[in-house]
Formats: C-alpha cells, structure tokens, sequence
C-alpha cells in the first residue's frame, strides 16, 4: 500500500497553489465551487479541466470519487455561459442513481447561472419526462435506453442542437449491453461536437467507442487502479457462518454513532438482515437492484439525510454511488469478485475523512479472502473483538432472527394470497411496523 498513490490527494488536490481560476474557470462558477466547499481541484479536474477548455475531447480515466463530474461539468457550463442555448449537452450514464447525482452537481454548480437539467431514465413515467424535455432544458442527463425511447416515441424532442457528449463510466454503459443503444445516439447527434469520455477501464469496447465518437482526443489518467486508501483501516474477523448476525450486531453497537453501509450478496440477505437488526430497534434501511426506482431514491435519501445510519446493500449499491458519510463499511457476505472489495470499501475514507473497513471471513469464504489480500497486496489485523461480550448477544439476536424470518414469510404469504401485489424485495418492508414486529416489540416489553 505505502507506494501507492493516495487517494485523498485526488480528493482534495495536491498542488496548493492550483485553483479554479488558475485553471481557467471563470469567477462565477470558481464562486459555486467555492459553495460546494470545493477548496482546490482534484487531480483530475486539474488535469482534464486546462484540455477541456481548450476545446479537445478527453478521455478521462478515472472513477467515481476522483471529481469526474466537476471535471466536465465545469468546462461544459463555462462553454454554456458564452454561448447560451438550450439542449446544449447530454450526459450519458449507466444507471439511474448516477444520473440523478450528476444532475445534483449540475444542478449545484450552475444554481447561480439559471441552468435547467433533464434526468431522463428508466422507471419514471414516459409523460412526465416529455414535458420535461419540451421545456428544452440545457443539459439533459440519460441512460441510453430511455432516451433513445424518447428520441423515437417523443414528437418534437431532437438532439440536432446539442454540443457537447458526455459518455461517463463507459465501460459499465457498455458492460450493461446499452451498445445498440449509443451507436442509435451517435448516429442522431451533430458531429461537430466536443465529447468527453470517462471510464474506471479502458476496455477493448471502450476504446472502439472512443475511435467511434471522440477526435483526436487527449488522454488524461487518475485511475487509482486497484488500491485502497491511506486513511483507510482495514480488518477481517474470521467467525463461523451461523455467527455472522451476531457479530454483525456487536460491531453495530460497539462502533454505534457512526454511519455504516452492510454488504449482502443477495437482494433476499439484505432485506433480511434489515428486518432482523429494525427488531434488534436499529435504524437500518435496504437497497438493492429489486427495489422500485422510488424505494431506492428514497433509502439513499433517507441515508443521506441520517435519517437511517445503517445502508444494507448488495454490490449494485456498491459502485457509483457518492455516498458521503460512510464511515465503516462491513462485508457481511464476503464478495465473490475480488475487484468489488476495492469498490466496496472505496465507500468509506473519501474526502479527507479516516474510514474501517471489516470483512467477514467464514469457513466458506477463506479462498475468496485470499484473493483479496493478493489483490490489495497486504495482511489485514484481525478486528479486536471479545467472544465471549459476542456471545452474550446471542439470545436477542436469534429471537430477532426468528421474528425476522416470520416477517418475511408473513410478506410472501400475503402476496401468495393476492392480498399485496409487492414483491418481497420491492419495498422497505422494514419501515412497516408488521404484525409480527408488533408481537416482537411486545415481547420485549415484557
Ligand atoms: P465524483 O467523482 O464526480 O462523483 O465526485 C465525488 C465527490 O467529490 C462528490 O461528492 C463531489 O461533490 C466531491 N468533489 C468533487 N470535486 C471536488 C473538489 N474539488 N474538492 C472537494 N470535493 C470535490
């Protein structure tokens, strides 16, 4: 670890003396950053933001947490303030939480400069998003599937006018099979345009898109491939299977305080152990690919928000998502790829901040963790912890198991019988006080 570069220094920017003035960006928008409390620019904002402005297309390589979206955003709104136009860029991402997150910083950066954004992705009415984009907004901010819809099923909606491309985390746009789907967009938008793509990899699909869509572009590289960061502390317990809630539990409270994010490798596991640590009275709160576009906006803004410290998720929370405030990442199941360790706990330690990480190692995972420590190239410390106060937590931790499990079953049942038409997982059943909890929490009460 020690040679590798460290991450906070893409975070919060190296060279001291590196503003965004010295870099080029005008006072209005040095101002928002300055809002932001973006103090200095981040290593790949120094190094892409100069190219930009200049007029060149940019591959940037380099992943969520560097400050990639300031990195275009910045030149693009710039670019926009000289030559006010409607429908002026289109930003391209892969999934629909990205989306909504890059229009934040948008929509943050150009407050003061009257900037109006388009999120246009899947599991939002179609209608609703018509209007919206008959409204002409400047920038609008995708995932391809839906906007080609649009541009084949929304009368009046063209992007003839648009001048700048985004294609943002490349590789997962085309890992998720959207190919047809952007050749159908570069083939309807101008040419003469400037278009900046970023990816974590350069994939061999990457760079036939990049010969495809991009001109004489300028490569500029932050990629902190693999390695995890200084202020990170890392550990793993090792602990049979059937220990793992328990453990689970008695980090919660020892480290309580604190904002957590749980990963699960299914969407069933997340939501369970959501329920069993709601009846163990935590706030704990699920999100996971099943979960309806609503549910999960609004269990990453409840985590946002604080309202709920504790995130379960599986890996499709995992990448991508700027949670800010994570300040413990636990692997309760273990990942199966050893890259989603990198990912997982690039959760935590972000911006300046120290963060722990703490893997779960049982009987069943010893292989898959060695992976790991030969990826990250270091032995983690064993997580200090005392069995024997473990163990003492073990009779509320199967009896809130149990009641779990009942709620579960009791959601199936119902939907079984017609009576509800969720879906196990599409919901936070976790919030509902269930009859079953109700009998728990009377229990306890006893
Ligand atoms: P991104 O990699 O674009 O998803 O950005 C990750 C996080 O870093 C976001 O919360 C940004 O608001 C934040 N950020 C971006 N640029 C800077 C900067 N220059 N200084 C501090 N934070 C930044």
């Amino acid at each position: 670890m020690e040679e590798t570069q460290d991450h906070m220094e893409e975070i919060e920017g190296s060279e001291e003396n590196v503003t965004f003035k010295s870099l080029g960006i005008v006072d209005v928008l040095c101002e928002a950053c300055e809002l932001l409390k973006w103090k200095t620019p981040t290593k790949i904002q120094r190094e892409s933001i100069p190219i930009a402005l200049q007029g060149k297309d940019v591959i940037g390589l380099a992943e969520t947490g560097s400050g990639k979206t300031g990195s275009f955003a910045l030149p693009i709104l710039q670019s926009l303030l000289e030559n006010p136009q409607r429908l002026y860029a289109l930003i391209l991402t892969p999934t629909r939480e990205l989306a909504f997150q890059i229009s934040e910083q948008f929509e943050a950066l150009g407050s003061t400069i009257g900037i109006k954004c388009a999120v246009i992705v899947g599991g939002i009415d179609m209608m609703t998003q018509s209007l919206m984009l008959a409204k002409k907004p400047h920038v609008i901010i995708a995932t391809p599937g839906r906007l080609v819809d649009h541009l084949e099923n929304t009368k009046g909606f063209n992007l003839r006018s648009l001048k700048y491309l985004v294609m943002d985390e490349a590789d997962r746009i085309l890992n998720m099979d959207f190919e047809q789907e952007v050749d159908k967009l570069l083939k309807v938008i101008p040419r003469e345009r400037k278009t900046y793509l970023y990816s974590a990899t350069m994939t061999k699909k990457v760079a036939k898109l990049q010969r495809a869509s991009l001109k004489d572009p300028v490569k500029v590289e932050v990629s902190s491939k693999y390695q995890t960061v200084d202020k990170l502390m890392q550990y793993y317990i090792f602990i049979p299977a059937k220990h793992k809630d328990v453990n689970l539990v008695y980090i919660l409270n020892e480290l309580a305080g604190n904002s957590f994010m749980v990963f699960c490798s299914t969407c069933a596991n997340t939501q369970r152990v959501a329920l069993m640590l709601r009846n163990l009275g935590m706030t704990a709160i699920p999100l996971h690919g099943q979960l309806s576009q609503a549910k999960r906006l609004g269990a990453l803004n409840k985590f946002k928000s604080k309202t709920r410290s504790i995130l379960i998720a599986t890996d499709v929370a995992s990448r991508g998502l700027d949670i800010p405030h994570v300040d413990v990442v636990i692997n309760l199941d273990i990942p199966t790829h050893s890259k989603d360790y990198i990912h997982r706990v690039g959760r935590t330690a972000r911006a300046g901040r120290s963060g722990k990480a703490i893997t779960f190692v049982s009987q069943y995972d010893v292989e898959l963790y060695q992976r790991i420590e030969h990826l990250i190239a270091k032995k983690l410390p064993l997580y200090p912890r005392e069995d024997q106060e473990v163990m003492q937590l073990m009779e509320r931790v199967t009896e809130a198991q149990r009641f779990a499990r009942m709620e579960l079953s009791e959601t199936s049942n119902k939907k079984g019988k017609g009576k509800r038409s969720k879906r196990p997982d599409d919901e936070d059943d976790t919030e509902e006080s269930t009859g079953v909890r109700k009998k728990f929490k009377k229990k306890k009460g006893k």
